[in-house]
């Protein structure tokens, strides 16, 4: 089958590519990139005013199956990531049963190869049911085809058990992605601490309940040379500490949300909205700054979702009592193209650096190029679309969502994976 992509600006910073051109597909594999190109039999598509780019990837995604499914599944989450433009996602393993062994890998595998609509990188447990004490068989589980491992959602309270999975993971070697979070400070916080948690009479958690686990484990890292991930920085010092890290070259890499770069703890001050609560919590002003100033520098590598799917009743109800999270997927490329992209803070080489190439990257995946001879995953970004972001008009079966109400600029028209469509004019492909 040929196919050919007509008069897109095509840009992949990788290999210095920043123009219109035409590309040809056949096969699922890039055969040409060049200007007045023409195919004699196949598909001819136009991209006039289309931008065309690498595939792009959310290294953390929760898809909640298996045993979660009533909130989302491998099907309807995958479904969220294509029509939000992405062609492969990680996803966390606090699972029920939890991911720590090969054969809720190999379901998950399993699974996405008959239902999912983009590809679909399993993170495996570090502990076993997250409990934080006994470390995984990770060499079973990377066999079965795990790319990281994490306990997200709970992060790892005992130094030592860190120090261990660092010194085990190594040996892959195998990048560990750290949910940040001392307990110990954190107690019973559900919103950052400070004159809002105050003024809204909740229990508040400081910035440095992050930094200090963020730190610990930047230390673990120098000490063992495991790759570490720091999952969702939310606070100033936390950029601080990463930056210094990177300044003694510690190989340590990290992902902000989009909800953290656009949300404060000040939306939250006129309401009780539990769609606005997170983990790690929306911080200050200065820790809102401090992560675009971080991410713009490099200290920052990449931005990921944490697409986090509720169900209905699991958010409609008390806020200390409410889920943490918000979904992510189907709105952070529009977030990141309407309010960063289109106010010139940083361009689609950036945005191709921090969505597609450093999040696989960081999972030791490999990168997609736009180059001849490579394989065709790709987003195609129509840059002038504009809507209102809706929760009932979603691909996702959640309906939890920061950024209801927000009118956004630039979305996903097009996805291709192996030089299939996955979604063709904003609508996924069936
Ligand atoms: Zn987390
Ligand atoms: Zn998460």
């Amino acid at each position: 089958m040929a196919l050919l992509l007509k008069g897109g600006r095509v840009i992949d910073p990788k290999v210095d590519l920043d123009g219109i051109y035409d590309v040809v597909i056949r096969d699922g594999v890039i055969q040409e990139i060049g200007s007045d190109l023409s195919i004699p039999k196949g598909v001819t598509c136009d991209c006039t005013g289309r931008i065309i780019l690498p595939g792009l990837f959310d290294m953390h995604t929760h898809l909640r199956e298996p045993g979660y499914e009533y909130k989302e599944d491998i099907e309807s989450g995958t479904r969220a990531a294509v029509k939000g433009g992405f062609t492969g996602i990680a996803c966390m393993p606090n699972t029920h049963p939890v991911a720590d062994n090969s054969s809720v890998i190999d379901f998950i595998k399993k699974k996405a190869a008959q239902s999912a609509h983009c590809r679909v990188y399993p993170i495996g447990a570090i502990t076993k049911n997250l409990e934080g004490e006994d470390l995984t068989e990770m060499a079973d589980m990377l066999s079965a085809g795990a790319v990281a491992f994490s306990d997200d959602g709970k992060g790892i309270q005992n130094a030592g058990v860190m120090r261990q999975a660092m010194d085990y993971a190594k040996m892959f070697p195998a990048t560990l992605i750290a949910h940040e979070e001392d307990k110990s400070l954190v107690g019973s916080g559900c919103v950052n601490e400070g004159p809002i948690s105050t003024k809204l009479g909740l229990p508040g958690q400081p910035g440095i309940s992050e930094t200090i686990a963020a730190q610990r484990d930047i230390e673990l890292c120098d000490l063992t040379g495991c790759r570490l991930h720091v999952a969702h920085v939310s606070s100033y010092h936390t950029v601080d500490a990463l930056r210094d890290a990177k300044k003694r070259g510690i190989p340590v890499t990290a992902e902000v949300t989009p909800h953290h770069l656009l949300l404060t703890e000040d939306d939250l001050s006129t309401t009780y909205d539990t769609n606005l609560k997170m983990n790690p919590p929306l911080r200050s002003k200065e820790d809102r700054a401090a992560l675009i100033e971080g991410l713009l520098d490099g200290t920052i590598d990449c931005i990921a979702s944490d697409h986090a799917p509720h169900a209905p009743h699991e958010k409609e109800r008390e806020f200390e009592r409410a889920a943490y999270g918000t979904t992510g997927l189907e709105t952070s490329l529009s977030l990141m193209l309407t309010h960063f992209v289109a106010k010139g803070i940083f361009g689609y080489g950036t945005l191709v650096e921090k969505m597609s190439d450093a999040p696989r990257r960081a999972l030791g995946i490999d990168t997609v190029t736009i180059e001849k001879g490579s394989c065709a995953d790709l987003t195609i970004i129509d840059p002038n679309y504009s809507f209102i972001v809706d929760t009932d008009e979603r691909e996702s079966k959640a309906r939890n969502s920061a950024f209801v109400g927000w009118e956004l600029t630039g979305r996903a028209s097009d996805v291709l994976i192996a030089g299939y469509f996955k979604m063709r004019d904003g609508e996924v492909v069936e």
